[in-house]
């Protein structure tokens, strides 16, 4: 028997059960289950952290601990993303990189990156953790590759906790400096046996294998320009061992397909195959040159693409083949990609962006919007290996957020208020619930006190920013 505080302030005696949580009356809940479900006037009925029961109000249970009036929403599972870099929140708009594509873009940045702290992480990833709530995701991957300082993986973990947000922390790695011919100055790279011991030491620590896992740990070397063949191959037997998933950035513009002609003699899908790292517990960011036999190898094997449109944009690294990708049956996430090659860290945004790009490259039926809401939830959630999230149906987490239909930006298109959430503006959401727990409620976030954190984070900004000048 346990103690329960209801929220009307009454205390109520409950048996094994856990806390119940009653969603009701939302205008339209977006299921992405089995039959891709859209109910009017719809509901969850949630335990602990699970999904109980799905349908329209007057199908679910009239009572719960907790109670949630969706009237005026739009309610959506959870958005994932895929691919980003948090510690990047803190060199926003640089401006010897605002200009550069991605190896100048890099290089410009490596040397403002090689002064980060471990406090610096933390409080990076805590804001970007913020900004990603607030645009509707749930679940996020990031990509930590650079570790000055005393810096640790450990720090993001903190912060990822200390918000609530459901967590795929990679263990990235730099191994080949300037010196050797690789991207990175000298003093930002690990030795591989250090890399190595503590991807080991942090799986130990930290994974969760388990269905609902708030944290999993990813392995995760930067990419093919940064560290070295044996790494590679050491860190898909490292992951395949521990059963978690590997990670990389792959393919993204002409640059990097003629650094991996030139350096292996292969096209990045083919050194990929050679290194091991194709499969459904791999996923690859950007692979926006990724040719037609790589397309047809990431199908048959299940290797996943995290599509990152605006970072693409922004670096000008071209047009992902996403349509093509998809109907050949890879599996494709979105990504927002770190902040200091997107700006915004908005996952909503994204989605938006990922349909438009589509269209600017292979026409206007590239993408619809309810593809794009797939392949940010069910997408992103098999491209991460997890079958867990993605979508609201019984036995799913519970994680899932809403929209107010009734702000200016999506006036006039509440005929079809999915679309609306895809084609019209951006918008903020106004609740967020992961694993049954409420992190944002009216538009605030439950977990931090943001104002002063932002304070702190744009402190550190200056600072890291003047410390390279
Ligand atoms: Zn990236």
């Amino acid at each position: 028997m346990t103690m329960q505080t209801h929220p009307t302030g009454a205390t109520r005696t409950t048996g094994q059960r856990g806390k119940t949580m009653l969603v009701r009356h939302a205008d339209v809940l977006v299921t992405m289950d089995g039959e891709r479900r859209e109910v009017r006037d719809g509901g969850l009925y949630i335990e602990d952290h699970r999904i109980v029961a799905v349908g329209r109000t007057a199908e679910l249970p009239d009572t719960a601990d907790e109670i949630l009036d969706m009237s005026g929403h739009l309610v959506i599972p959870g958005l994932v993303n895929t691919h980003h870099h948090m510690y990047q929140s803190l060199t926003r708009a640089i401006p010897a990189a605002q200009n550069a594509e991605l190896f100048g873009w890099l290089t410009n940045l490596y040397r403002v990156w090689a002064n980060l702290t471990p406090e610096m992480i933390e409080i990076s990833t805590l804001t970007a953790m913020a900004e990603l709530l607030l645009s509707g995701c749930t679940t996020s991957s990031d990509h930590l590759y650079i570790y000055p300082n005393g810096s640790r993986l450990d720090d993001s973990i903190v912060a990822a906790r200390r918000i609530g947000m459901r967590f795929h922390a990679s263990r990235g790695s730099m191994s080949v400096g300037q010196k050797d011919g690789g991207l990175p100055p000298d003093s930002v790279v690990e030795s591989e046996a250090d890399i190595l011991k503590d991807t080991q030491r942090l799986i130990e620590a930290y994974h969760d294998e388990g269905r609902y896992a708030m944290l999993r740990v990813v392995v995760a070397p930067c990419s093919p320009f940064s560290v070295s063949r044996d790494l590679m191959r050491e860190s898909a037997a490292l992951a395949r061992h521990y059963g978690v998933s590997l990670h990389t950035h792959l393919a993204e513009n002409v640059n990097d397909i003629a650094y991996s002609r030139e350096k292996f003699g292969m096209t990045p899908a083919e050194y990929a195959e050679d290194l091991g790292w194709i499969g459904r517990d791999v996923w690859h960011a950007h692979c926006v040159q990724l040719d037609d036999a790589g397309i047809g190898l990431f199908a048959r094997t299940g290797t996943g693409v995290a599509h990152c449109p605006c970072s693409n944009m922004r670096l000008a690294s071209g047009i992902a083949p996403v349509k093509k990708m998809r109907l050949a049956g890879v599996p494709v996430g979105l990504g927002v990609d770190g902040s200091a090659s997107n700006d915004g860290a908005q996952m909503i945004a994204e989605v938006r962006q990922a349909l438009l790009l589509q269209r600017v490259g292979f026409g206007p039926d590239a993408m619809t919007a309810r593809e794009a809401l797939e392949i940010a939830t069910l997408g992103g959630a098999k491209v991460l290996n997890r079958d867990d999230i993605g979508a609201l149906a019984p036995g799913m987490a519970a994680d899932f957020v809403s929209f107010d239909l009734r702000q200016p930006l999506f006036a006039g298109a509440l005929h079809d208020p999915v679309a609306a959430l895809v084609f019209c503006a951006p918008s903020q959401v106004s609740t967020s619930v992961i694993g049954g727990k409420i992190v944002v409620k009216d538009g605030v976030l439950t977990t931090v006190d943001l104002g002063p954190v932002i304070e702190r984070h744009n402190r550190l900004a200056k600072s890291l920013y003047e410390s390279a000048a």
